[in-house]
């Protein structure tokens, strides 16, 4: 950030009065620009024993499968979020179950949390952001094909739970940061 929104005047960098860390400050009308972890929301629809995902039109990681999922918006719960999303991207109208995954990505500065869903009936099609949607049986799976790591977690933790009988909800951090002189570890 360069310049204060609320004002235009250029901000600075630094630790304000009281905190911690250092903040985009804007010495004009003392505006102090916090940035924070995004949400990001998504579900696993099932109908009939099936999955469905999307195989995304946009980047990051265009031509690649996931869950419908996206930003949450003001104004709405997580589950509404997720409903939301399955509709733009899918067009599918879904049933918001139980919670399944909370992903800490910190290197994206997101969390991602994925719902269980069902999808009533077998009525799909491709939003703007999705190249295509299909139904895959779990065999079927496009595991090497999956856009983000954290659409791998939730869908292996969705398959390991349902064959379980169970509806636990879990907790994982994904970290890609470089660590100082550590190289890169793709
Ligand atoms: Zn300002």
């Amino acid at each position: 950030m360069n310049y204060c929104s609320n004002c235009g005047a250029p901000v600075t960098l630094r630790v304000p009065p009281g905190d911690q860390r250092p903040r985009h400050v804007c010495a004009a009308c003392g505006t102090i620009h916090y940035d924070n972890p995004r949400l990001v929301v998504g579900c696993v629809p099932e109908h009939d024993g099936q999955i469905l995902l999307c195989r995304r039109a946009i980047e990051p990681r265009l031509g690649y499968w996931t869950v419908p999922a996206g930003f949450m918006e003001n104004g709405e719960t997580l589950q509404q979020a997720a409903a939301r999303e399955s509709y733009e991207e899918a067009l599918a109208r879904v049933e918001i179950g139980s919670l399944l995954a909370v992903v800490h990505v910190l290197h994206a500065r997101q969390v991602h949390v994925f719902f269980r869903a069902t999808l009533p009936a077998a009525e799909f099609g491709s939003g703007v952001e999705s190249l295509e949607v299909e139904l895959f049986a779990p065999a079927d799976i496009p595991w090497s094909d999956l856009a983000f790591p954290s659409t791998e977690f939730a869908l292996r933790r969705y398959f390991e739970d349902r064959a379980a009988g169970r509806e636990p909800h879990h907790f994982t951090t994904i970290d890609r940061r470089l660590k100082p002189g550590g190289g890169s570890h793709s």
